[in-house]
């Protein structure tokens, strides 16, 4: 019987991991964690609930906001391509990020506007933009008109929904 690996929705039916990811704190396993399948991924949140830590769904799933200077990507220099935390869709490459002073990672362009999804956000009585993973709306942050050149915006990122995949 043949079955396509990809399509496997199941949480728990997948034994097989050939992920290589360098975060440690993952210890839940997480089948939607796939940086090479560029399908939409669409899960409800109680299954969401089962595969991410408790610090990624309260940013992606509850639109959370990590705590200011927490986050190890803030001042990092790896050098590689920023990922999804949940679905694995690259999203910023680690030549777009610059220090903002901010308090979270901050980038200056997505690795492909398509990698994004930009929604309005007038909660909290601001007026923003919210940026989800294009592929499974995870939500990541805002952006902001205040960023440097080239682009002059500022993505400011949790980074606890990024991971790094760092180049070889
Ligand atoms: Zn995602």
């Amino acid at each position: 019987m043949l079955t396509l690996l990809s399509f496997s929705a199941c949480a728990q039916g997948t034994s097989k991991s050939k992920t290589t990811k360098n975060t440690p704190m993952e210890n839940k396993q997480n089948p939607y964690y796939q940086p090479n399948q560029k399908d939409t991924v669409v899960v409800t949140d109680a299954i969401w609930k089962q595969v991410l830590s408790p610090e990624v769904y309260y940013v992606a799933r509850e639109k959370g906001t990590e705590r200011p200077f927490t986050s190890p990507f803030e001042e990092s220099k790896e050098v590689g391509t920023y990922h999804c935390a949940a679905c694995g869709n690259a999203l910023f490459k680690s030549n777009a990020k610059f220090s903002s002073g901010c308090g979270w990672p901050s980038f200056f362009e997505p690795i492909t506007k398509a990698a994004l999804i930009y929604t309005p956000d007038h909660s909290h009585g601001m007026s923003r933009t919210e940026v989800q993973c294009g592929k499974c709306k995870a939500h990541l942050g805002h952006v902001f008109e205040d960023g440097p050149p080239p682009t002059g915006l500022r993505y400011c990122i949790n980074g606890v929904v990024l991971t790094i995949e760092k180049d070889k």
